[in-house]
């Protein structure tokens, strides 16, 4: 069918690689281009048996104009943009300066500012309109499969959703005293900003994680959890109708905590530049240098992940409360291709937005949140692909 250039080479840009390898037939070549060339033609040696043909390139992506020759001569139906949120606007530059279609799976963020908004990527909503191609924002799993679940809830039992909990927990064992999951300084920084939930109209900031509930999980049990900022609460409080009040929880381990409270107390998770021996070094950049490569704990991490929403609102005048979610085994992750569950539960659906736009099924042009399509097609991927969900009429609520 087509070809796709994929930008990064990290724990979500690898499964991405395995899952377009996968479905062959939609995905007749890929590129994989990072600024490490070696992680690229890695993954590449991983995957020579696979019937996608696939090339390599070394790509600046903070570069646009390098992106633009890069895309260029590729010539890609689509890019997918799995190095991190600081380099979505000068990809999506480049995909705007040569028609090319675009997904993501996290918001800009800019290098000096912990802030994530999505008015900068919003901001080129008639730009794309006006090339006749499609950005899709946040197609991972929160954001993501969490939008796909709220569109596929409002499409299917609910005349309106009032409240929606999003909760994501992982009970994940890595053996290690502190490490991240993902790209330990975008994980950082998104756990010590300060919280907030929506509420009748507003976002109402909370001091970081000073909002605590105990949540019984399916297939996992009790877990306490912590209310957060996250992206898709944006999108949300804008594309569901009669939305009342959006949450977002994460799971964290007492010990998780203890630790980044400790980083956090002697500054080593600050994005001030410091003057060290002579040169500029940011605190939380060295922080990640030291702390795990999170695409190493594979092979160490047991345990699963809950990740899904619970709905309140009414049907045919009757109260109704949805739970959805999707539960998924590390150890099997890793088995079936070599990445724990956080970059797998990432990088399915990644793979998915972009299958969705290569192949027709979702296409309008301009700029878009996931929950903005119709879900069906994606949630049958889902099942097909590895990310099976499941629903509950009567679940536990969280308050
Ligand atoms: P990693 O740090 O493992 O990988 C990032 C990759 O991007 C690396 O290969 C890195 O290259 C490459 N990269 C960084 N800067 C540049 C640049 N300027 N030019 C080219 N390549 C660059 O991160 P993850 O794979 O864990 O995360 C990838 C993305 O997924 C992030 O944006 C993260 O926020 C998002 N994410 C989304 C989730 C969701 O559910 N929506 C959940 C988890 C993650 P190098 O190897 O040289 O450093």
């Amino acid at each position: 069918m087509g070809k796709a250039l994929i930008i990064g080479a990290g724990g979500v840009a690898s499964v991405v690689v395995h899952k377009c390898c996968e479905n062959s037939e939609v995905f007749t070549e890929i590129c994989i281009a990072s600024r490490t060339l070696s992680k690229c033609d890695e993954l590449k040696e991983k995957l020579k048996y696979s019937k996608t043909k696939i090339t390599t390139a070394q790509v600046n992506a903070d570069n646009t104009d390098e992106l633009i020759s890069l895309i260029e001569s590729y010539k890609p139906d689509i890019v997918i943009n799995v190095a991190l949120p600081y380099q979505d606007l000068t990809i999506m530059d480049a995909c705007l300066a040569t028609k090319v279609n675009y997904v993501d799976t996290a918001n800009y963020e800019p290098l000096d500012t912990a802030k994530f908004e999505y008015k900068w990527q919003w901001a080129y909503r008639e730009k794309f309109k006006e090339a006749g191609i499609t950005a899709l924002l946040g197609s991972g799993f929160d954001p993501g499969v969490t939008g796909v679940f709220s569109a596929y809830a409002q499409k299917h039992y609910f005349d309106e959703i009032h409240s929606i909990d999003i909760l994501d927990a992982n009970a994940g064992d890595h053996g290690y005293p502190f490490a991240t999951n993902f790209n330990p300084e975008i994980n950082i920084r998104e756990i010590t900003a300060n919280g907030s939930y929506f509420e009748n109209g507003k976002f109402i900031e909370t001091e970081p994680l000073s909002i605590k509930r105990v949540y019984n999980f399916p297939e996992i049990g009790n877990k306490d959890i912590y209310l957060l900022h996250h992206e898709e609460m944006e999108s949300l409080a804008l594309n569901i109708k009669g939305i009342q009040k959006i949450r977002f929880w994460m799971t964290f381990s007492e010990k998780y905590l203890t630790h980044l409270k400790v980083l956090e107390n002697v500054g080593m998770t600050s994005i001030v530049p410091i003057d060290f021996e002579g040169r500029q070094i940011v605190p939380l950049q060295f922080l990640k240098a030291v702390l795990p490569d999170p695409a190493s704990l594979g092979p160490r991490t047991k345990g699963k992940t809950n990740i899904g929403c619970i709905y309140q609102g009414v049907k045919n005048g009757k109260d109704l409360t949805y739970y959805i979610y999707n539960v998924c085994d590390h150890e099997a992750c890793y088995a079936e291709v070599g990445s724990q569950a956080i970059s797998y539960t990432t990088g399915v659906p990644a793979m998915i937005g972009a299958m969705m736009v290569m192949t027709g099924k979702w296409k309008k042009a301009g700029v878009f949140n996931i929950e903005e399509f119709d879900p069906d097609p994606f949630m049958d991927a889902l099942n097909r692909f590895g990310l099976p969900w499941q629903e509950s009429f009567n679940p536990e609520l969280v308050d």
